[in-house]
């Protein structure tokens, strides 16, 4: 008998952590790795948010809390709600885990029965899938095209749906494309879900406000109140508010779906790191304008990676609306051997011999869903993005 898991052998480590992993064990090495692997800031956490975490050891708040987040927590969870997506919810709606991460697994286990569908919009974020499957359920993928700005249509997603449909995964801005819906692009995909009144809504907002360009984020529940009572609107504090480490992230929702998942926490890891916790509503309540500081420095970075990109042979890169992620097309590099010797013949070699040959660490199209491309997180310093640009050219200029 084996020993691990059936459900186990289905599911795959997390890639966007291996390929994070891999150059951080080459840099010390000593090799001269560039990572534009991993999904998070490099901007340190604002001070006045260390401050409220180093108040917090201070004094003593270093003990359990209530397992699903401390009243003050969901309080600024409400406000912030309410202040930016014009959502009503109260604290008995709110549930606060260890990531992100940790709320939409909760959510998952708590409602997937076997055979559940999910249906997952692609490129997708590599964890949603392997997170339906531990849970049970089953992934259905339906892909957004390279020249729809890997956006789904509102037929893609009717046609996706069947009596088995539990959850839509929806995340604008994406992760690993940018890509953002816009409010009428949304409201098409709530219209299909409003004639389909048995699929619920999870949506992962966690890059709301790294958008750009005039571009207007918008949620669900908030396009469509009519599904204000299906949605769980997930966000967390660890992209816009440089806090991945802090591991902080939370959901609102209908309170029988919030009490279930307070039921799973309450039997896997118990409340989130209690000083974390403090941070976190000193950075839902506290000043915000060190986001627009951080967004300046993203729209630059994209800019120039998208421009370098685009430059170089067999390279096709969309301009995103948000998000720290590009999602460049290699179709134009396959099945050519590169000046190493590797053949190209899909976005995983690709993504192997650039790391190989230049030292630059970015994550293969496979792992979300949608080949042939790969994911440049350019939450980096402009010259490393500069070097790393110059090196993806140089590689793809000596293909052969
Ligand atoms: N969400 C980030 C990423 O996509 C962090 C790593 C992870 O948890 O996947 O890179």
């Amino acid at each position: 008998m084996p020993f691990l898991s059936e459900t186990l052998s289905r599911v795959k480590p997390s890639p966007t952590i291996a390929v994070t992993n891999k150059a951080r064990e080459l840099k010390a090495a000593g090799k001269d790795v560039i990572g534009l692997g991993a999904g998070e800031p490099d901007f340190d956490t604002p001070e006045h948010i260390k401050a409220a975490g180093i108040r917090a050891i201070e004094e003593g708040k270093t003990k359990y809390t209530a397992v699903d987040g401390i009243p003050e927590l969901k309080e600024a969870i409400c406000a912030k709600f309410k202040r930016d997506n014009g959502l009503d919810y109260t604290p008995a709606q709110v549930s606060v885990s260890g990531g992100g991460k940790q709320v939409l697994y909760n959510a998952l286990v708590a409602t997937l029965n076997p055979g559940d569908e999910v249906i997952i919009p692609a490129p997708y974020w590599v964890s949603y899938p392997d997170m339906v499957l531990l849970a049970g359920g089953v992934p259905v993928a339906i892909e957004g095209k390279l020249d729809h700005d890997f956006k789904i249509t509102a037929a893609q997603l009717e046609s996706a749906i069947t009596p088995k449909t539990k959850w839509l995964i929806f995340n604008s801005p994406s992760n690993p494309t940018g890509a953002g819906y816009s409010k009428a692009e949304l409201k098409e995909l709530t219209d299909v879900l409003m004639r389909h009144p048995h699929v619920w809504v999870m949506s992962d907002d966690m890059y709301e406000h790294l958008a750009f360009d005039g571009f207007e984020f918008c949620t669900p529940a908030e396009i469509e109140p009519g599904l204000y009572a299906r949605t769980l609107t997930v966000n967390g504090v660890s992209k816009a508010y440089c806090m991945t480490g802090w591991r902080i992230g939370y959901a609102a929702g209908p309170v029988e779906l919030i009490n279930a998942m307070r039921k799973v926490q309450s039997q896997s890891t118990s409340n989130p790191c209690s000083i974390s916790q403090y941070a976190a509503v000193e950075a839902l309540n506290g000043p915000h304008d060190f986001i627009a500081v951080h967004n300046e420095a993203f729209v630059r970075r994209r800019n120039m990676v998208v421009k370098m990109l685009n430059e170089a042979s067999g390279i096709t890169c969309p301009t995103p609306e948000g998000a720290f992620y590009v999602y460049p097309d290699i179709a134009g590099c396959l099945n050519k051997t590169s000046a190493g010797g590797v053949k190209i013949t899909n976005d995983e070699d690709f993504a192997t011999a650039l790391l190989e040959e230049t030292g630059v660490a970015v994550v293969f199209g496979a792992a979300f869903g949608l080949s042939p491309n790969f994911r440049v997180s350019y939450a980096t310093s402009d010259a490393a993005l500069k070097e790393a640009c110059t090196r993806i050219q140089n590689f793809c200029a000596g293909l052969s």
